[in-house]
């Protein structure tokens, strides 16, 4: 399990955008960034610092669960509205 925020995503968007092969202007100017307001400037959207929760679909901190084949993100609310029912 890890936790995901914008923040880590920001952390993160220079490597993935050059891991995806984007245009390199825009990946060198993501190089140190850690701000995702800053990311989502620089790249024009949202979509790189975006985290929608699986269950409630809304954009919020979550944490990732992943086994390798299956992946899911779920947020502090719905994490709690599950461990209700067991
Ligand atoms: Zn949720």
């Amino acid at each position: 399990m890890k936790v995901t925020t914008r923040e880590s995503l920001a952390a993160t968007a220079a490597r993935e955008w050059q891991l995806y092969g984007y245009d390199p202007t825009i990946g060198k100017q993501l190089v140190g960034v850690t701000d995702p307001d800053q990311v989502d400037l620089i790249v024009g959207n949202s979509t790189w610092t975006e985290i929608i929760c699986q269950e409630c679909m809304k954009n919020k901190p979550t944490v990732l669960f992943s086994n390798g084949t299956f992946t899911t993100q779920l947020c502090r609310e719905c994490l709690e509205e599950g461990a209700k029912l067991l």
